[in-house]
């Protein structure tokens, strides 16, 4: 049968047996996991509380990219705890200095037809090269390294047909971006998005990783190209060209569902605040002052990026008015634009030239002002997103953020450049990159990794365990959120915050901080309490914080019109108990503090169909356990780490 490039990696991947029919349930062996640094404590945790010695997957990489402010002792104390307990169980680090997670991940791991899985929503980055990378929660992570299956509801596999050519001045920022403008935060949900065709074939790796960077905008499982002569090309520069296969969709082979994008016909875009969605074309938007610019991130810290925003910057200087800065994505692209010339030509420029980190992405560091604007190359612009929840945040191409600092208002490449701009498109990736791993720590053999003790400095917190859910569950209403909840919301970033996260008793005390100040201590008093939520509750980013600490503070259950696939994941995972409305208008009559009572809760688990009752209002509702039947149990145990301990148990019985 003739097999899209999806269907073959997801097939070639199946543990048990299965026909992929959309929506079933299909486990799949994992053949990479990566981690990074303010979510990885929980993940090691657990891994640690399992039992096993070492990784069972190939290969598993820790980074340290994220958060490299050592503003006091929490960061360096999660630091040096990631770096021993990767010793101890055979994971490779990558040090801080080193750059970015995904950037480095495909430029020094990434092998064409594999499976990754990472703690990351991010992950699907790797797509670039024809690996099926998948971003899940930490203690997803953790299961992944003991072996067991990774389970997943299979996906619709939606062709992404890429036709004409991009003018100079767009690039693949403005082609995601189209992608968003078209499906949405949510419309991706459940789907794997297949870019082929002539203007696909087009692009090189460093355009592609854009794009499939975010592609979990759009809430979609995953994004992928094929493997072809553009990832040869990348992996020879990366020294490995005997890592690439050729990995191509069968000719004529079947879709789920189908568009196309002409890339001829596509303008310099901006998504609008507060969502990654609202895309506009430039030309469009109002030009207000602008005090803030940020180049660079996975997103958009590549070589191409960085180059065409130094060409846009040659000869111009950054505007009186906005603080620029640039961070570069990994070591390996910032030594070949030094040595190309851009990073003079940048800070003759006047940008500020950033760590080799996330930093300001995931708000550790450059918050923009008051009721300011910042535009960024970033693939978030969630209320809060760049560190301040009064500011206004665009999202747009490195050439129209590097136009805007000159310009001081939201500018497009042409306008700054005229026809010169044509000078963006002649810029091509390095034919050899300058590669040096000696920040990459490489597992130790068992027998050395044996006699490692793992260091755990005052950050590091015993993983908190929840319990299998009650019999009874009467409780009230602590929280009642409207649609499109980010994780963002439920747990802050900011260095303050990300330091935290190996902190559980700590970390929670901030939970829905910024969105309803009083709700930490008012779950806290009422021992347990049930969240309700809107559509697309708990999207962003995977970090799995958002389901323990209110599992913490005592949420038993979020009923919600629709929960984001990673954090459903993650609710499962750490015993809070995920239930969509059957009817999506009940929502409209329960109010926070309403007094909610379940009865014969774990039978009612059992046929995935729950009753509720709202005792304030006397009304009754139903709702459903929207979950895979391995999910199911992972619920009816408490959450993953029971019922892995209980599956592990079995199997060693
Ligand atoms: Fe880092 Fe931002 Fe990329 Fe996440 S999205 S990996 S925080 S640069």
């Amino acid at each position: 049968m003739k097999q899209n490039l999806t269907r073959k990696i997801l097939a070639s991947h199946l543990a048990k047996p299965s026909d992929m029919v959309f929506g079933e349930e299909i486990f799949l062996k994992v053949d990479q996991t990566l981690t990074h640094d303010i979510n990885a404590v929980m993940t090691y945790l657990a891994f640690e509380a399992i039992g096993l010695d070492r990784t069972q997957v190939e290969t598993s990489v820790s980074y340290l990219d994220h958060n490299l402010l050592y503003l006091d002792y929490k960061t360096p104390d999660d630091h040096i705890y990631l770096q021993s307990v990767a010793k101890k169980y055979g994971v490779y680090v990558s040090r801080p200095g080193n750059g970015i997670m995904h950037a480095v991940h495909v430029a020094r791991f990434g092998v064409p037809g594999k499976l990754s899985m990472g703690g990351d929503s991010h992950t699907p980055h790797g797509g670039a090269i024809g690996m099926l990378c998948i971003g899940a929660g930490g203690m997803d992570i953790a299961t992944a390294m003991t072996g067991v299956p990774m389970r997943l509801k299979m996906p619709q596999v939606i062709r992404v047909n890429l036709t004409g050519t991009l003018r100079p001045g767009c690039s693949a920022k403005d082609v995601i971006l189209e992608m968003l403008r078209r499906i949405s935060v949510k419309g991706g949900l459940g789907k794997v998005y297949e870019y082929v065709g002539p203007g696909a074939e087009a692009l090189e790796v460093d355009d592609r990783v854009t794009i499939a960077n975010m592609g979990a905008e759009m809430g979609a499982t995953s994004s992928i190209f094929p493997a072809d002569k553009q990832v040869r090309k990348y992996l020879k520069a990366q020294g490995r060209e005997e890592d690439y296969i050729e990995l191509l969709p069968d000719e004529n082979c079947e879709y789920d569902g189908e568009m196309e994008v002409n890339l001829s016909e596509l303008e310099p875009l901006a998504a609008c605040p507060h969502q990654p969605d609202r895309v506009t074309a430039i030309r469009e938007i109002e030009k207000k002052p602008v005090q803030q610019v940020m180049i660079g991130s996975c997103t958009n810290g590549n070589y191409k990026d960085i180059a065409r925003a130094a060409l846009v910057f040659k000869g111009h200087h950054v505007h009186e008015d906005v603080s620029c800065t640039c961070a570069i994505s990994t070591k390996q692209i910032y030594k070949q634009l030094l040595h190309d010339g851009y990073i003079d030509v940048l800070l003759d420029a006047g940008v500020r030239l950033l760590e080799l980190a996330c930093g300001p992405c995931t708000s550790i560091g450059q918050s923009p002002a008051t009721e300011a604007i910042s535009v960024r190359t970033t693939n978030r612009n969630f209320r809060g997103r760049g560190g301040n929840p009064n500011a206004s945040v665009y999202l747009v191409s490195p050439e129209s953020a590097a136009a805007t600092a000159i310009a001081g208002v939201l500018t497009t490449a042409e306008e700054i450049m005229g026809q010169e701009v044509s000078v963006l498109g002649t810029v091509e990736a390095p034919e050899r990159y300058p590669v040096d791993d000696s920040m990459i720590i490489r597992p130790l053999s068992p027998e050395e990794a044996s006699k490692v003790e793992v260091v755990r400095g005052p950050d590091i917190a015993p993983l908190p365990v929840p319990d299998a859910p009650m019999k009874h569950l009467k409780c009230r209403v602590s929280l009642k959120a409207g649609d499109n909840v980010t994780t963002d919301d439920i747990t802050p970033a900011s260095a303050e915050f990300s330091s935290m996260r190996s902190n559980i008793p700590l970390m929670s005390r901030y939970c829905y901080y910024r969105y309803d100040p009083d709700f930490a201590v008012r779950a806290r008093a009422m021992g347990k309490s049930i969240i309700i939520g809107g559509e697309n509750y708990g999207q962003g980013s995977s970090r799995e914080h958002a389901a323990i600490t209110p599992m913490y503070l005592g949420v038993k259950a979020v009923i919600a019109k629709g929960i984001a696939r990673i954090h459903k994941g993650n609710l499962v995972n750490h015993g809070v108990v995920p239930l969509l409305f059957e009817n999506p208008a009940d929502y409209d009559e329960i109010d926070q503090m309403d007094e909610l009572e379940i009865e014969h809760f774990p039978e009612q688990l059992r046929s995935k169909e729950v009753v509720v009752k709202n005792v304030t209002k006397g009304t009754v509702f139903k709702t459903v356990l929207d979950v895979t039947d391995s999910e199911q149990e992972a619920v009816l145990c408490g959450g993953q780490l029971r019922y892995l301990k209980h599956q592990l148990k079995q199997e060693t019985a």
